[in-house]
């Protein structure tokens, strides 16, 4: 591919996305063989992918009140707090898109994905409630004006802590 395209403010040229699914997949083998015991990827069910949403957790830069906060619900709080960091939903969302994709490319059957499964679609819904209520930033395609993006595509992803770039590698 030659690098003479103009880049596109939306962040998400092909090869980009590639290599961030390569990196994004190869962190969730190495969570997997981090497992005592070991998982190997045909083992590999809808339980293991909810323990790598919250393991990746303790990565995340993204604020969310707990409810006894009294920033609670706030987009912008005045002052810091001791709440703590979370992956973003938009994050994890995109994150998971990708893993179901490379899933299906490194060969697993798509009728088994464990990324397609309803305890991860349900579990990302409760992530995006939650953290809606919490941030008072409700997740939603707005209507009215836009913060960063005027694209329904990008809705989520207006926070840039993108899990993969800050996982361990070890
Ligand atoms: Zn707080």
């Amino acid at each position: 591919m030659a690098a003479g395209s103009s880049s596109s403010p939306s962040s998400s040229t092909p090869s980009r996305y590639e290599s961030q699914k390569r990196r994004d997949w190869n962190t969730f083998n190495q969570f997997l063989k981090n497992q005592r015991p070991p998982v190997i990827l045909p083992q590999c069910n809808s339980n293991h992918v909810l323990e790598f949403l919250r393991y990746l957790d303790q990565f995340g830069k993204t604020k969310v009140h707990l409810q006894g906060c009294i920033f609670y619900g706030q987009p912008e709080p005045p002052a810091p707090c001791t709440c703590p960091l979370r992956q973003a939903w938009g994050s994890l969302d995109a994150l998971i898109g990708r893993l179901r994709a490379a899933y299906e490319e490194n060969g697993g059957p798509p009728e088994n994905n464990p990324f397609a499964s309803g305890a991860v679609r349900v579990y990302l819904k409760e992530v995006k409630e939650s953290q809606a209520k919490a941030r008072g930033i409700p997740y939603k395609r707005k209507k009215k004006k836009s913060t960063s993006s005027t694209d329904p595509k990008n809705i989520g992803d207006d926070d840039d802590d993108s899990p993969s770039s800050m996982m361990p590698y070890c």
